[in-house]
């Protein structure tokens, strides 16, 4: 414990930045043939690195600012794939102060000013290095205007300059500077090779961890070297001894997304039943309903934008995104979204988080309007008398009499899918677990962990957040918060430190739970059922099928309770 605690502290993140090309983990056609270029003295005028956030870009386009300007131990090399580290422009680059490395960061400097700043500099030969290297990132973000004013210089550039570009988002970046770019695509590195790394940096910090700990951070890491480092850092900082898996899951706050993935999969498929049991054992592990709930809704955010962009496939949904629908999903985002603040306000979360699910999986039962006037239209039954639980459209005595004439209007299409992604945020966060909510429904697990477990906050008002880190908190967690705000909240945010001695959100959870423990023993499970689903009846066990006779039967014994 002690010499743990005297340990200093060190960002893995940073201590384990790579710095020469075949150091990038994961990156294996970029490596090979940017080292061939460089090896044959092959140099573009201009470099495009595309990719998802945390990929390696940045750091990707220092190392080509080294390979371009390092002159070697001796002072004689030339342009190299394998930059020595310990020249003059290797150490400058390094340490972000090289004179002739110019990094601009399009997100805040998106106007023509800007550019033509670098526009009118261009023509000046470098001052020390071999190459004047413009390294821009997020370089999407830079107006008409700006793009116009770096295209005249990306037409005619001196010799002595070159431009890396980076971006998350390559197509709002204009044709005519697009096809002036050798481009490459960072991908996102596979769970594995993510693993393997990791383990790897473990090793050298002398951290034991277990391999299903380890999965597990990869897989939240969501392929990003960064993410998950950082992530490993915090689990490694929490452990005491080996990192176990339950800590790392109770350090997310989430449960195992395999888990998710499966129960989103029994909702929208209608298997309420199941649905309830792996619930009731996630509860049972100790996991959090309102988490669940975010996790589901963040699965459905990723499930649609996987459908809509298959450049962001994500190969553990695969299964699920090509069985479930466009609309569906859509459908479910609203109903979760819906239930979150329902849990919120309800007595009991667990109970309510059941209702939620209940009510999603009979949704599943309903067929979609356009399903709906083709079976009026064909004389079937509008709604299918199917499983035990299917919901009445009213508590009509037979399901045939709800059989209408097909309306005299045409029939209407389907509703058309969303052609983007839903919103990330509905409304702005107003206290800190609503941030919390936020940032994990938007893809921000990390930071979300972080600050449940290590803010103690201040004062909050929309776009200025002040709070206390803990100890250990990495330094760069209020700068990346509030980056993260911007953009789910699309306005700009300020995070400050202040002095709180406020309870955590990790704290108060905490203490809720040791209360619900004793306040709550048994669920009613089968009671909240037929609450549920108005007018719901048992239509027989001997004619459903066997998932509906389980259900069937449950709640024959459920009504004979008291
Ligand atoms: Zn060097």
């Amino acid at each position: 414990m002690l010499t743990t605690a005297a340990k200093p502290y060190r960002v893995l993140a940073r201590a384990y930045r790579p710095s020469r090309l075949a150091d990038l983990i994961g990156q294996d056609a970029l490596v090979r043939t940017l080292g061939h270029a460089f090896g044959s003295g092959r140099i573009a005028q201009a470099y495009l690195l595309t990719g998802i956030r945390g990929t390696g870009k940045t750091t990707t386009a220092r190392i080509i600012a080294k390979c371009l300007n390092c002159i070697g131990p001796d002072g004689e090399g030339g342009v190299t794939a394998e930059p020595c580290g310990v020249c003059e422009h290797c150490t400058a680059i390094a340490e972000d102060r090289h004179i002739d490395v110019i990094e601009m960061d399009a997100a805040t400097q998106t106007g023509i000013g800007d550019i033509r700043e670098i526009v009118d500099n261009v023509r000046y030969a470098p001052a020390s290095g071999r190459y004047k290297v413009y390294i821009i990132d997020e370089v999407h973000m830079l107006s008409q205007q700006a793009f116009n004013g770096l295209l005249k210089t990306l037409e005619e550039p001196p010799p002595h300059a070159k431009f890396v570009f980076a971006t998350t988002e390559v197509r709002r970046i204009p044709v005519t500077v697009l096809s002036r770019c050798q481009r490459f695509d960072l991908r996102r590195i596979d769970q594995e090779v993510l693993a393997a790394h990791l383990l790897k940096v473990a090793t050298a910090e002398g951290a034991e961890i277990e391999p299903l700990a380890l999965d597990l951070i990869a897989r939240v890491g969501g392929g990003s070297v960064r993410d998950a480092l950082s992530l490993l850092d915090q689990a490694i900082t929490l452990a005491d001894g080996t990192v176990r898996l339950d800590q790392v899951q109770a350090m997310l706050g989430v449960v195992d997304k395999g888990r998710v993935v499966e129960l989103l999969g029994h909702v929208v498929e209608g298997r309420a039943g199941e649905a309830l049991a792996l619930f009731g054992a996630m509860m049972a592990e100790g996991g959090d309903p309102r988490a669940v709930v975010e996790d589901l809704l963040g699965l459905c955010h990723r499930l649609t934008r996987d459908k809509l962009d298959p450049n962001l496939r994500d190969p553990d949904l695969e299964v699920l995104a090509q069985r479930v629908g466009l609309a569906p999903l859509a459908r479910a985002w609203q109903v979760l979204l819906k239930g979150l603040e329902e849990i919120g306000r309800a007595p009991d979360a667990i109970a309510a988080a059941e209702m939620l699910l209940v009510r999603l999986a009979c949704m599943g039962d309903l067929p979609s309007p356009a399903e709906l006037m083709r079976r009026l239209e064909g004389g079937l039954p509008a709604i299918n008398p199917g499983p035990a639980t299917a919901p009445a459209q009213t508590p009509s005595p037979a399901p045939s009499a709800q059989i209408a004439p097909p309306p005299a209007r045409p029939t209407p299409a389907e509703p058309a899918p969303p052609e983007t992604a839903p919103a990330v945020l509905p409304a702005m966060p107003q206290d800190l677990p609503a941030i919390v909510r936020a940032l994990r429904v938007g893809g921000e697990p990390l930071l979300a962990a972080m600050v449940h477990h290590n803010a103690r906050p201040a004062s909050i008002e929309p776009g200025r957040l002040r709070l206390n880190w803990l100890p250990g908190t990495p330094a760069e967690a209020s700068s990346r918060l509030a980056q993260a705000l911007q953009r789910l909240t699309g306005r700009r945010w300020g995070v400050d430190r202040a002095p709180s001695e406020a309870p955590t959100l990790a704290e108060l959870d905490a203490a809720h739970r040791q209360k619900r423990m004793v306040e709550v023993r048994d669920l009613p499970h089968v009671r909240h059922i037929l609450e549920a689903v108005p007018g719901a009846t048992i239509v027989g066990v001997e004619t459903a099928g066997a998932d509906s006779e389980t259900q069937a039967s449950t709640l024959q014994e459920g009504i004979g309770t008291p």
